[in-house]
């Protein structure tokens, strides 16, 4: 599966989201998950064999508040024009890699090689 990726409006450079890892454990980095629910789930099934009951799960929940954890993932910048939103908005994957031969480059400005889109519109 491809990750949404976003764009810069000035550069058109385009730049992949990172997965997001959800919520995880302090104490046992292997236990991951995609939400808190899920999370209760998986570190209870580990230890009992089987997935908890509502009740379980919130007591487990309330035993192990401190030692779960959410990953906070800062989105995406350009490096070139930081105050610059990137837009999800955009069309025409490009990868550029030799610029000085490239009509495209010529036409979008782009100096440098990398990953771009082709038209990308403002959010
Ligand atoms: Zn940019």
């Amino acid at each position: 599966m491809v990750e949404k990726a976003k764009a810069c409006p000035e550069c058109h450079q385009v730049f992949e989201i990172p997965k997001k890892p959800g919520w995880w454990l302090k104490s046992n980095n292997e236990i991951t998950a995609k939400n808190k629910k899920e999370l209760a789930n998986v570190a209870f099934s580990t230890v009992n064999g089987r997935e908890p009951t509502d009740d379980e799960r919130k007591a487990w929940n309330k035993e192990n508040k401190d030692d779960i954890e959410r990953e906070k993932v800062d989105s995406p910048r350009c490096s070139k024009h930081p105050e610059t939103q990137l837009s999800e908005d955009w069309q025409g994957f490009t990868i550029l890699l030799n610029i000085s031969r490239s009509e495209v480059a010529r036409a979008l400005g782009i100096d440098e090689p990398g990953s771009y889109a082709l038209k990308v519109r403002h959010q």
